[in-house]
């Protein structure tokens, strides 16, 4: 936690939401959220007390009594309302966002609208929250399932789209009929905010949607609380494996979506205009290894020279492609596994630190930077580096490149770039990796579907949003049912498990 400055202390607080409230946390623990660009200090969040995590997850439990009895109609027009509040706020919205975020506004507004199409989807939730029935499975009896809602269901999110990932979680655990405690990032929480405020004039009820702000505290207080049923948690490997296994341990439901490190294959038939820089590197979806194959190994003058092109700037500047990462800890991290990557020995081919950016001297800025010939075992490769820095490895063939990606701990997402359907084919078949992009750099699903990242990018089974995650917002309660006309006669007492 940073010490309040004479700045910080005029700056606004961010508000804690309970009970349909928003309230001043009484805490003495605050951090300032920074403007990455120019080290503004924006305002302050509060690390939220004990008392006020428990109010919120007491204001949950309450307001589920009648929530999860409210009809399917009342809980989607909420999320149609809200659709058209955030599209009416976009700009606003895109601008917060940037400002405590730092990447530009157009990929602001990408961010924010990722999260909409998840909103939209809420929306049509009498269509997912269906059950099934089978007809006389005996004699006059029928076996059907309901749905049912959990209770109060709780969200962790990450500093790295501060719109799209709380909206994957609270619209889709609400629509189902549960009451949801979030805990944005510290980092960035303003857009958070500004978001459940509009969930609010869309007519979220008082205890349905909570907020409290914090890190390690708060997020331990969630993994125990008795009173939270399920977690969805989206950050770090190291993080998440640690909520993951204390909030099982408490009996909970908990879906982690981690870190990344994902790879991409060109084959020497692709079209060349694909880079990876956008959001400064900073998605969990970013291309971060580049494997070329045979030939297209000639193309790393060309990838440099268009990396070189890239402009680096505030996020609010026109034409910038590359904004600054989070924070003075981001930057120097990145900084130093640049210096790890040269000193293990890959080949620096473009250098992105410390950059000129006239106007932003203070900003947090690396630029586009490019290795080649680097290998597992380097750092530069091991780690999630969540800069804008790009690795080449070099494969002889498509089975190398496959072999080089399955060996990898991660399963986030991978891509294809060729012309050959039979390729992307053997590629799509062969590759374990959760999401697989052809001739698409960052596959995220549309909210239809689901976001099914494997292997060490991901614990628990079912991903946020699309039908896995009604799935993981409800209990399946099965119901097996006879009702006996009054013509019936009775055939003496059943005393088996047969259904007769
Ligand atoms: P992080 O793990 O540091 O933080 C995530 C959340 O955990 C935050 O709310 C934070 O307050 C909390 N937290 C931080 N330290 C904690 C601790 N010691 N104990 C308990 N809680 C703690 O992640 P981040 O840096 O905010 O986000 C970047 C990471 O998120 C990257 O690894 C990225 O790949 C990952 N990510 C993954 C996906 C995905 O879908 N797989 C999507 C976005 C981001």
């Amino acid at each position: 936690m940073n010490a309040p400055t004479s700045t910080a202390v005029l700056a606004p607080t961010v508000k804690l939401l309970i009970g349909g409230k928003f309230v001043e946390s009484k805490t003495t623990q605050w951090r300032d959220v920074v403007n990455p660009a120019t080290q503004e200090v924006l305002a302050r969040v509060p690390f939220a007390t004990p008392e006020e995590i428990n109010a919120a997850v007491a204001s949950g439990k309450e307001a589920f009594k009648t929530w999860k009895k409210t009809p399917i109609g009342t809980r989607a027009r909420i999320f149609l309302k809200l659709q058209q509040l955030i599209r009416e706020n976009m700009g606003e919205l895109a601008a917060l966002l940037t400002a405590e975020q730092g990447k530009t506004l157009p990929d602001a507004e990408g961010d924010v609208f990722r999260g909409l199409e998840v909103v939209e989807h809420a929306a049509g939730i009498g269509n997912l929250q269906l059950g099934e029935l089978a007809n006389n499975v005996a004699n006059g009896v029928d076996t059907y399932t309901v749905m049912q809602p959990l209770g109060v269901c709780a969200g962790i999110t990450p500093f790295n789209f501060p719109a799209m990932i709380p909206l994957w979680m609270f619209p889709m655990a609400i629509a189902t009929g549960n009451t949801f405690v979030l805990k944005p990032s510290e980092q960035d929480p303003m857009v958070t905010m500004r978001l459940c405020e509009l969930a609010l004039e869309a007519g979220i009820p008082p205890g349905v949607l909570n907020v409290v702000h914090g890190g390690e505290d708060a997020v331990n207080a969630i993994c125990d609380h008795p009173d939270i049923k399920a977690i969805s948690f989206v950050g770090s490997t190291k993080v998440g494996t640690h909520v993951y296994n204390r909030a099982s341990l408490n009996g909970k439901r908990v879906q982690c979506m981690m870190g990344a490190k994902n790879h991409a294959i060109v084959v020497p038939d692709a079209n060349k205009d694909q880079t990876a820089f956008g959001a400064a590197g900073q998605r969990c979806m970013a291309l971060s290894v580049v494997i070329l194959v045979g030939e297209s190994q000639k193309w790393i003058p060309d990838l440099v020279a268009k990396a070189q092109t890239l402009k680096v700037s505030g996020g609010t500047e026109k034409g910038t492609d590359v904004g600054p990462v989070i924070s003075c800890a981001a930057r120097d991290r990145v900084v130093s596994l640049i210096e790890r990557g040269i000193a293990d020995g890959a080949t620096l081919e473009l250098d992105g630190r410390n950059p000129s950016v006239p106007g932003y001297e203070k900003g947090n800025f690396v630029g586009p930077t490019i290795f080649s010939g680097v290998k597992p075992g380097m750092s530069i490769y091991d780690q999630e580096i969540f800069g804008p820095v790009l690795c080449l490895a070099a494969a002889d063939t498509l089975d190398d490149a496959i072999e080089f990606i399955n060996a990898n701990p991660n399963g986030n997402g991978t891509a294809i770039f060729t012309q050959s359907g039979a390729a992307a084919r053997k590629f799509q078949e062969e590759i374990d990796v959760g999401q697989v992009g052809i001739n698409v750099p960052i596959p995220v699903p549309v909210p239809i579907f689901s976001f099914t990242g494997s292997r060490a990018s991901k614990l628990g089974d079912l991903g946020p949003y699309g039908k896995q995650v009604v799935m993981f917002y409800t209990q399946t309660k099965t119901v097996t049912a006879r009702w006996f006309d009054d013509s019936t006669s009775s055939q003496g007492v059943n005393t088996t498990i047969s259904l007769k």
